[in-house]
């Protein structure tokens, strides 16, 4: 009988864990190595638990091809598998004659990715949809939506375990060695494990995982972005009803502070991209000397502040002061105010920067010998996490 063949899987978050669930579906002996104590500890457990359907990528790029068929794909698993989700529709909001322009392009855009049912809303469908929202002009997505990513990455731990994978939490890979022309041994601080191949969709650290699992330079760098949220207090969640986008800079690859429904009803606004001194930095005064340094002496990086002064002091001064960030929301919600609202949750965004100073747009992903490194997967990657497993395992591990 054929051996099975053995693959380890580096970071639990819903990329890793979606490509897991895919292998072992496959009939692969499969194992998880996730470095924290539980799933989901960082970015796809931190995120806008937005479902994406391609709106803002360039065509024919991986996250207009991958969110398109991701959105699908999670809509079917939440389905079957009884998960939180509502397929509510977006509002993408110009307020000025340019932010109109873009909002043009936009569409456009879409319709190239295959978005389906896009159309403008008449002030009376937009007040009626959205009451406080004030637009020149307004473009319903029909397809998009929320969902709790949370559970979606409990059910596929699940499944994972269901289909005779293993997940070892408390686990960090920091080293690999390739230890014959057919395997490449993994040691954990517990033991010592052999498998055909090795995928790490390691997030926030992918590059330093890149660096030491390959012992080559990463040919880029992950920039900490550190995103943060206010909430609406009690009493106050009916301004907004579903989800409310700005027309975004293309220029980056954020979408701009917006308004989101949470599958639990509560409603926030935000985030913000602000510089982060830590990988893991959820508080405002984290910091991390190895990070920061690592940061500020990385050459794209400084380009990326050069080039971008009043984007990162704005961006800056948002997380400081709750005028500045307020003003960004209050453009869409004009009636809004600080007392309806308080802080909330924060997340980290892995971004990757190439060292020309460039924040790379596209999901990157490159394959060193038995090793499959994915660089890049920032928003929408929770949603194309689905697509992103099959974009794998059709495209970079042998039949
Ligand atoms: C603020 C914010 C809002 C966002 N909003 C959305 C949204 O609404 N919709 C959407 O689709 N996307 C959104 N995203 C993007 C989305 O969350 C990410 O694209 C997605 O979660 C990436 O998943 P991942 O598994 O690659 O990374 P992560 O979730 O970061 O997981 C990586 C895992 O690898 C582990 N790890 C790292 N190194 C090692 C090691 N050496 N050994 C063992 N384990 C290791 C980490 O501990 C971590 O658990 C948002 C992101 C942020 C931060």
């Amino acid at each position: 009988m054929k051996k099975k063949k053995q693959i380890a899987v580096i970071g639990a978050g819903i990329v890793g864990l979606a490509i897991a669930y895919k292998l072992s579906l496959l009939n692969k002996k499969v194992v998880v190595f996730e470095k924290e104590p539980a799933e989901g500890m960082h970015q796809s457990g931190r995120n806008s638990g937005v479902m994406h359907c391609g709106l803002y990528y360039q065509p024919g790029s991986l996250k207009a091809k991958l969110s398109v068929n991701g959105i699908r794909e999670m809509i079917a698993f939440a389905k079957e598998n009884a998960i939180s989700h509502d397929v509510c529709g977006k509002v993408v909001v110009a307020t000025s004659d340019e932010e109109e322009k873009v909002l043009l392009a936009l569409a456009d855009r879409g319709n190239k990715n295959g978005l389906k049912g896009l159309k403008y809303l008449s002030k009376t469908e937009l007040k009626k949809r959205e009451p406080f929202v004030r637009a020149k002009k307004a473009l319903l997505v029909p397809e998009e939506g929320i969902i709790d990513y949370k559970a979606v990455m409990k059910k596929l731990v699940y499944k994972i375990q269901e289909n005779g994978g293993s997940i070892y939490y408390s686990s960090p890979i920091k080293k690999i060695f390739d230890t014959s022309q057919s395997s490449t041994q993994i040691n954990t601080n517990k033991q010592e494990y052999k498998f055909d191949h090795v995928i790490s969709c390691a997030g926030l650290w992918s590059d330093n995982n890149y660096k030491n699992l390959t012992s080559k330079k990463s040919p880029l760098k992950i920039i900490p972005f550190r995103g943060e949220y206010l909430k609406f207090k009690p009493g106050y969640e009916d301004r907004v009803n579903h989800l409310v986008y700005p027309v975004p800079d293309n220029q980056f690859p954020f979408l701009g502070v917006h308004f989101t429904r949470m599958i639990d009803g509560t409603r926030e606004v935000g985030p913000n991209a602000v510089l982060a001194l830590k990988r893991d930095g959820y508080n405002r005064n984290s910091f991390s000397i190895i990070d920061t340094l690592e940061s500020l002496t990385y050459s794209g990086l400084i380009r990326f502040i050069m080039n971008n002064l009043s984007f990162s002091v704005n961006e800056f001064k948002s997380s400081f002061f709750l005028k500045n960030f307020i003003a960004k929301a209050k453009k869409m919600i004009p009636d809004l105010d600080g007392s309806m609202l308080e802080r909330g949750p924060v997340g980290v965004r892995a971004q990757a920067v190439s060292p020309k100073g460039e924040l790379m747009m596209d999901f990157n992903i490159i394959k060193e010998g038995r090793q499959i490194h994915i660089l890049n997967a920032p928003s929408p990657g929770a949603t194309a996490s689905f697509a992103i497993a099959s974009h794998i395992i059709q495209n970079y591990l042998p039949r």
